[in-house]
């Protein structure tokens, strides 16, 4: 039996389940439910998501430690906002029962739904097994109607080794264009996850039982100069300025795409773009473990190699960030040491 498959299915059901709740939530937002300007329906959506799925890994795996991004101490002083998040975790369930049972099943009460949300406290580290949760990564995507992702990832002995990330409002197509654009919603919504030697794959996210997978992979690039790279919307958290430098240093023509969240290492990971560029805009920000981990094992996984931007892998084996890291590319394989020659020079330069 392959490693990690117990592993795998409960965090492709639980991610799933999630995202069935963070879709209700901008749901209710565009129907106008919630005041527009309200910061809460994010909020929901990330306590809600992040309360399912500790919920589901504490069902099966009782004693691995989780590191959450979110607490739930705001949420014990506002009664309000945790009732209402309350009343859409009860009711966030799979329509297939054997799939609802891998998850858990339902949270007994509200409580306990607190209790869950704040067993993500774990200070993480390079021994024993680590879940690293980002229950809503893109907030402003998400916001914004963009793209956002539920992020999932097992660390073993600072090692990732089962990654998983629900994009709902990625189109199914693995060869669609790569565009931040998310049409009118329909044909969207989609399940990426790998495990470590067992290859990366794509599939629809569903509301029951998981949907069959297919092999993902990174696609050939013959040619640098035709490349397309992928990069946040927010200026505020990787340098667009360097990055349109190096692009221009590898002859890069096309302009990047911006998109929100870990849908850019998914969106690489299946082809639909090549390079991923992150680079730090402050120099004493830490990359946080849970916006890097269930990514980097995918884009790997898809035959790509993912380091920081002077040319260390990721180690997720230093507690809740990335400490020992600057910034992150992300790129195939045979032209990742291309690409980062011309991020070092550029570096080197400024
Ligand atoms: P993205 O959607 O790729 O722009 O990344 C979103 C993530 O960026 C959030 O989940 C934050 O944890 C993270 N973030 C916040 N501030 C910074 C920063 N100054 N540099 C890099 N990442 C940041
Ligand atoms: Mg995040």
């Amino acid at each position: 039996m392959h490693a990690y498959r117990k592993e795998l299915r409960v965090a492709e059901l639980a991610v799933q389940r999630a995202c069935i709740l963070t879709q209700k939530v901008f749901h209710e937002k565009t129907k106008g439910t919630l005041s527009k300007d309200d910061k809460s329906p994010v909020t929901i959506g990330d306590f809600g998501a992040q309360a399912l799925i500790i919920h589901a890994i504490r069902k099966n795996f009782p004693t691995d430690e989780i590191v959450g991004e979110e607490e739930a101490s705001s949420l014990r002083e506002n009664k309000e906002l945790s009732h209402q998040i309350w009343e859409l975790v009860k009711e966030t369930r799979l329509d297939d029962e054997t799939s609802e049972d891998v998850t858990g099943g339902p949270i007994k009460d509200e409580w306990q739904m607190l209790q869950s949300i704040d067993e993500g406290k774990g200070a993480g580290g390079g021994s024993g097994r680590i879940w690293a949760l980002d229950p809503v990564d893109g907030t402003k995507g998400f916001l914004r109607g963009g793209q956002y992702a539920v992020c999932l990832a097992l660390i073993d002995d600072g090692h990732v080794k089962v990654g998983v990330l629900g994009c709902p409002n990625l189109p199914f197509d693995d060869s669609a264009p790569l565009s931040a654009d998310v049409g009118n919603g329909e044909g969207r919504g989609v399940l990426f996850s790998a495990s470590l030697g067992g290859g990366a794959t794509s599939r629809p996210l569903s509301q029951g039982a998981l949907s069959s997978g297919q092999q993902i992979h990174m696609k050939h690039v013959p040619d640098i100069t035709q490349a397309t790279f992928c990069e946040s919307v927010e200026a505020g958290h990787s340098s667009h300025t360097d990055q349109a430098t190096i692009a221009k240093k590898l002859g890069i023509t096309r302009d990047s795409v911006r998109m929100d969240s870990q849908a850019k290492y998914a969106s690489i990971a299946r082809g639909a773009g090549d390079l991923y560029l992150r680079l730090p805009v402050r120099a004493d920000y830490q990359e946080k473990i849970w916006d890097h981990a269930a990514g980097d094992l995918i884009v790997r996984e898809a035959g790509g190699h993912v380091t920081d931007a002077e040319g260390r892998r990721l180690d997720f084996s230093k507690g809740r960030t990335l400490s020992e890291n600057k910034g992150v590319v992300a790129a195939p394989k045979a032209v990742h040491e291309r690409v980062l020659e011309a991020v070092i020079s550029v570096l080197a330069n400024k």
